[in-house]
């Protein structure tokens, strides 16, 4: 039996072809984006600073900055994909740099009651088994001033989204779903999103009806991915930033004279 992710239920809602190539045929990446590597280097050093604090230890800025410099370094590989050639490596560098530093002027001493860093959680959506789902929420807390849950996310996107799309966004309140049967049935709890480009908290909460009925159109995805046997391709901006655009039909040129793709 699949357990599904939100990563892997939205791939198919932006490109079934793409779901095709990386859940099904289990093909390689083949590269990892600039903007990939950024939010993945930037949210292992908010994990690492978290961490910390829950030792009882404030790293100082400067400590933040090298634990991240170090990390990227590190795992920084010449394949990485630049999409926008305006920037460079460096200036992907720098903007991280600047996250963490204006997120650690504007949350020093971090002192929102850290419950768990990178929790992984699982959800059984109708209780049977059949359609189960799993994620990792990037930190919980426990708000004491309201006594109120919270689920943090860390976005390195430059866009705001719009209100409406904060509302409709699916992944956090699809965690709420395990966070809840962890917690008192009447606990409150807030889903809130960190934009760090723009060193601003989003926050949004649900009524037990919105995450009934997402919970019921999770489960009715679920059933068309697995009913599925045509994956189609979906050409956006996006494809831009496509692992598997080389092998997509989409970009591949057709040699008329010999009928066979390139
Ligand atoms: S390049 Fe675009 S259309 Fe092709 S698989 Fe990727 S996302 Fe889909």
């Amino acid at each position: 039996m699949t357990i599904y992710s939100h990563s892997r239920l939205r791939t198919f809602e932006h490109c079934p072809l793409k779901f095709k190539f990386r859940y099904i045929d289990k093909l390689p990446a083949e590269a990892m984006s600039i903007e990939s590597f950024l939010g993945k280097i930037t949210h292992e050093s908010l994990e690492w600073l978290y961490t910390e604090v829950k030792k009882n230890n404030i790293p100082t800025i400067g400590e933040l900055i090298n634990y991240y410099s170090e990390k990227w370094a590190e795992k920084y590989e010449p394949e990485i994909l630049i999409v926008r050639k305006e920037f460079t490596t460096k200036d992907y560098f720098n903007k991280g740099v600047e996250f963490l530093l204006n997120y650690y002027m504007k949350h020093k001493p971090f002192d929102d009651n850290t419950l768990e860093i990178e929790k992984r959680i699982e959800i059984d959506l109708n209780g049977d088994g059949k359609f189960k789902l799993q994620g990792f929420i990037d930190r919980l807390a426990h708000n004491l001033k309201n006594n109120e849950y919270e689920i943090h996310d860390y976005k390195t996107a430059n866009n705001l989204p719009t209100r409406e799309k904060i509302e409709n966004d699916k992944q956090l309140a699809l965690y709420s779903i395990a966070i809840r049967e962890l917690i008192e049935e009447n606990k409150k709890i807030a889903l809130i999103w960190h934009y760090l480009a723009h060193n601003i908290k989003i926050v949004s909460r649900r009524t037990s009806q919105q995450i009934e009925q997402l919970r019921q159109e999770t489960i009715e995805l679920i059933k068309k991915i697995e009913s599925t046997t045509e994956f189609a391709s979906r050409k956006t901006v996006l494809c831009n930033w496509c692992e598997y655009k080389s092998r997509c039909s989409e970009f591949r040129k057709k040699d008329k004279s010999l009928g066979i793709w390139s």
